[in-house]
């Protein structure tokens, strides 16, 4: 054979062997929505357990593996975002806070599953600005986007879509698996949900469920936050005094609302949005809220009352938007079977991190406390994840890139710093796995003045330090203190184990070589001083 067929005949047997490998790889469908906290999932049997809030992803969990102990390492939306791209810590990637801008030049894994030959898209809430890299189509909500009739960027360009925007990433992730889709390549298609994020809007067909129900309280709903640092007492995401009843939970609030906000940092997004709804739109709106409206001007509640109609309020538009996501989820799956890709695609559940649902008396998330620490996780991969499953491995959105690096066949970048789930996956654990996770929240001064702070979480306790003002720690034994209510630091009969995790903190933060602490100005620790 001369060299010239011999070329040919090596290269023809190379790209055979790659297509038959392409062939058989597994596709990925990944749905990320925003905040959506596990007890707020059916499956991962929290209080709101009995509100059956997700019969979807319960389906889902019953189907796959559900992972009891995953984290997040940062917990805010695009900082979340980042470690899954990076497969790197805030401070590796350079996105610590929501007001960084993303450097998409850098290493991302769909960048790196392109390569490996895999189609990649990803619909919905980006959060990382600028345009993503490493899609072979996308379409983002510009920021956080709206919920009803919202703007998307799409690679040609900015344009306004009509509907509510759970359903339209849907529509727009549908459309790809039917037109847009190669038949060659394995995917990976991710459906990123704005919902359940504030100022939770629900779809117009969702407004009446729970309306004849009371929502559980959270045990912790009148926390008042005695055993814990300072920085719990001074916090700006009480129901009771930071959410506002107004621009929060829509109360007497109609387009031409035009009173001064509440807050001087008050988010006014429903309110905006309200303004680019149809008339149709809101008519259905207002029959719902107004006689309900109507109802509280009458009641005139105060005090633990208030609060109490409040968080039914919250809790009850945020499993609404809930809702939203788990049909989404419904049609996705509905639509890999229409087209036969069901047996062949592994289907994952998760959100960028937990969130209060009036846990503590609080909303929003940021704390490394359990209920924002904690992301859903769930995975359904056919013939591989053993149904109804429960991982109790300690894993992090840190392992993800790696993830689907392992599954797509890829080597796995020695510079990324979490771990490829796909032993678990396969039920089996790495004599070696980790013993605790990494957590660093950087956003202060900042929207809800939750100070910085860095900590460890064994699968039995927690260790947390709030560095910046007087160095102030926290630990926990989350066996016999779920809810964190009783701070074991410095207690003697809990020195040898504060010690001991001390010790592992200092090493997690050499072995990820983390010295991105952020100090503060001094008028704002004496502020600090001042309020706690
Ligand atoms: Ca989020």
């Amino acid at each position: 054979m001369n060299s010239f067929f011999k070329n040919l005949f090596f290269s023809s047997f190379f790209i055979g062997i790659i297509s038959l490998l392409a062939d058989k790889r597994p596709n990925i469908l990944f749905v990320f929505t925003d905040d959506h906290a596990p007890h707020a999932i059916g499956a991962y049997n929290g209080w709101l357990k009995s509100v059956n809030p997700t019969p979807v992803i319960d389906k889902l969990a019953s189907e796959g593996m559900l992972f009891v102990n995953s984290f997040c390492s940062n917990s805010i939306c695009g900082p979340s975002r980042a470690v899954i791209q990076t497969g790197k810590h805030s401070h590796k990637n350079g996105f610590m806070n929501n007001g960084n801008t993303f450097d998409w030049n850098q290493q991302t894994f769909p960048k790196l599953l392109q390569k490996a030959g895999y189609q990649t898209a990803i619909y919905g809430k980006s959060h990382l600005k600028g345009k993503p890299q490493g899609y072979d189509d996308w379409a983002v909500l510009p920021g956080q986007g709206l919920y009803y009739n919202p703007d998307m960027i799409f690679p040609e360009g900015k344009r306004r879509l009509e509907g509510y925007c759970t359903d339209l990433v849907t529509d727009l992730a549908v459309n790809w698996l039917n037109n847009k889709r190669s038949d060659e390549k394995p995917f990976m298609l991710m459906v990123q949900h704005k919902a359940p994020h504030r100022n939770w809007m629900p779809a117009l067909r969702h407004l009446d469920l729970y309306a004849d129900i009371s929502i559980p309280e959270p045990a912790t709903l009148f926390d008042d936050w005695q055993d814990n640092a300072p920085g719990a007492r001074v916090q700006e995401l009480e129901i009771d005094r930071h959410m506002d009843i107004n621009y929060d939970l829509f109360l007497n609030l109609t387009p031409d609302y035009n009173q001064p906000p509440s807050q001087k940092s008050q988010d006014r997004s429903a309110w905006h949005n309200m303004k680019r709804m149809t008339q149709e739109q809101l008519k259905v709106w207002r029959d719902h809220y107004s006689p309900r409206d109507k109802e509280f001007n009458e009641a005139k509640l105060s005090g633990k009352e208030l609060v109490r109609w409040k968080f039914q309020r919250y809790a009850k538009n945020y499993l609404r938007c809930v809702k939203g996501v788990d049909e989404s989820l419904e049609r996705l799956q509905k639509e890999l079977i229409n087209l036969g890709l069901d047996k062949n695609t592994i289907v994952i559940y998760s959100s960028d991190q937990g969130f209060y649902i009036g846990d503590h008396g609080w909303y929003d998330k940021r704390w490394m406390y359990e209920e924002s620490l904690k992301m859903p996780l769930i995975v359904k991969w056919p013939g591989v994840t053993k149904p109804q499953s429960r991982q109790m491995e300690l894993v992090q959105n840190l392992d993800y890139a790696q993830t689907f690096l392992e599954i797509a066949g890829a080597s796995q970048p020695k510079d990324m710093q979490g771990r490829s789930l796909v032993p678990l996956l396969k039920g089996e654990t790495p004599k070696n796995w980790r013993k605790e996770i990494y957590y660093h929240y950087y956003e202060y001064p900042s929207v809800h003045m939750i100070p910085c702070h860095y900590g460890i979480r064994t699968k039995r306790h927690k260790l947390m330090h709030f560095y910046q003002f007087d160095k102030e720690w926290e630990m926990y034994d989350l066996k016999t203190d779920p809810d964190e209510l009783s701070n074991i630091y410095g207690q003697k009969k809990s020195l040898l184990l504060q010690k001991k995790l001390k010790k592992r903190l200092t090493y997690l933060r050499n072995f990820y070589e983390d010295d991105s602490d952020v100090t503060i100005r001094p008028d704002y620790i004496e502020k600090f001083r001042k309020k706690s």
